[in-house]
């Protein structure tokens, strides 16, 4: 009986490791390293749930990497692949604060979830980041840039997240026809915690 108890154990805690792993994996976007999709939904819904108890603005920014088909057809896609690991890497190291969250929402597209921060707040660190990520490319000698869009609102009963999505993809939008590289607040001042 003692030796089957110790195989039950050993395989229990085996299970364990591997449980872990799986969800490590689920959260994890394979390419770049840093957080997937689904955990950015996660991150949003929990920074949403933090904001509407405190009355905080919940800030997003979303960017996307400017001309990156051109990019892919000039270098080639193993080129463009390490390129998004770079961005990657400059959005993980824009992370401040432990509810705060850089995620890869999809293709060439970049999310930084950052609760309590005000619309103002919110620019400054999204030009900080497109100022990292133009100096990280120009380390190694590749053009490219990023556009931002941010926005930011106090979550209320009314609203949810997809809301704020909504309201930096609108912003970025407007980034890109403004010419690329450079960030723009979304434009619904009104629920955007901008007076903070
Ligand atoms: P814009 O400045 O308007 O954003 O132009 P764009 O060329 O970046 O936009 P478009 O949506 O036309 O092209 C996006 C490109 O991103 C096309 C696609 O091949 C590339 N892409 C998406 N995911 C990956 C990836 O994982 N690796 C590589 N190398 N390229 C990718
Ligand atoms: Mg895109
Ligand atoms: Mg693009």
């Amino acid at each position: 009986t003692r030796e089957l108890e110790q195989r039950i154990a050993e395989r229990t805690a085996e299970l364990q490791v591997a449980n872990q792993r799986l969800t490590a994996l689920a959260v994890t976007d394979a390419l770049t390293g840093i957080a997937n999709r689904h955990a950015l939904e996660r991150a949003l819904q929990r920074g949403w749930q933090r904001c509407l108890h405190s009355g905080e603005p919940l800030a997003l920014v979303m960017a996307d990497v400017d001309h990156f088909k051109q990019f892919n057809d000039t270098h080639g896609h193993p080129a463009g692949d390490a390129q998004l690991q770079r961005v990657a890497a400059c959005f993980a190291a824009e992370v401040e604060a432990v509810d705060e969250l850089a995620a890869r929402y999809g293709g060439e597209e970049f999310v930084l979830v950052l609760p309590g921060l005000s619309l103002p707040a919110a620019m400054q660190r999204a030009e900080r980041l497109r100022t990292r990520v133009e100096q990280a490319l120009q380390v190694v000698g590749l053009p490219g840039s990023i556009s931002l869009g941010v926005a930011a609102l106090v979550p209320d009963a009314g609203t949810e997240p997809a809301q704020l999505l909504r309201l930096a993809d609108q912003a970025l939008y407007r980034a890109k026809r403004a010419g690329r590289n450079q960030v723009m607040a979304a434009l619904d001042v009104a629920r955007t915690g901008a007076g903070d």
